[in-house]
């Protein structure tokens, strides 16, 4: 049994879901990713995402027509395994098709951009041996791509990687994607803490120094 939080973007509020490994997501049509698919190797007993990542979800799968095998999709930043700013932490990424031969996930990663559905499909040559594929919310903080910049009264997905990483890291708050009053002066004992500027809301410089440090140390 798992806790599956999702941020429902279209009423931008926070929705709670509790499932077995073996029943459908959140939000998904026909039973066609189930929670252990969507969980792939993270052993957390808390799950997140977004009901527009699960939306993009149910597109592509209309769009391919059949079963699409998933290696991976959610991984907690503390559990690492991808880079400090992945879409993976956010729970809206990923990974297909590990089980297909070269030529078959050419033909998935052809129909993962011409489905429409994803924001973001990974080219071949990073990523040769899967498809990763993911759905990203809002401006990047920083120029070089990753999570928005968050202050008091953000919701989402990001949020809990924030509150996460900031739990990992020993600043204790609650886990509930909202950004309020508790996590704002738990991001300010951290930036004081780390000599960055003391704002409460999350910059790019932020994200950076909390993801690097909370990265993979799980
Ligand atoms: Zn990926």
């Amino acid at each position: 049994m798992a806790l599956i939080l999702v941020y429902n973007n279209a009423m931008n509020r926070m929705e709670r879901y509790y499932r077995e490994e073996w029943q459908p997501m959140p939000y998904n049509v026909g039973g066609t990713l189930k929670v252990r698919e969507f969980r792939g190797a993270s052993k957390s007993n808390i799950l997140w995402t977004d009901r527009r990542a699960m939306n993009s979800w149910n597109t592509f799968r209309r769009f391919w027509g059949s079963p699409i095998f998933v290696g991976y999709a959610f991984k907690r930043i503390w559990e690492g395994g991808h880079s400090s700013q992945s879409q993976h932490y956010a729970g809206t990424a990923f990974d297909l098709g590990q089980t297909l031969t070269a030529t078959q996930r050419t033909r998935l990663r052809t129909a993962a951009t011409n489905s429409g559905a994803w924001s973001y499909v990974e080219p071949a040559y990073l990523t040769p041996r899967w498809v990763h594929v993911d759905d990203r919310f809002g401006t990047p903080a920083c120029s070089i791509g990753g999570f928005p910049a968050l202050s008091i009264g953000s919701k989402g997905v990001y949020v809990l990687i924030l509150q996460d990483a900031l739990n990992a890291l020993g600043y204790t708050i609650g886990l509930d994607g909202i950004y309020g009053r508790n996590t704002s002066y738990a991001v300010r004992n951290f930036q004081r803490a780390q000599g960055l500027a003391v704002l409460g809301n999350v910059n790019c410089a932020t994200w950076v120094r909390l993801t690097t440090l909370a990265n993979g140390i799980g």
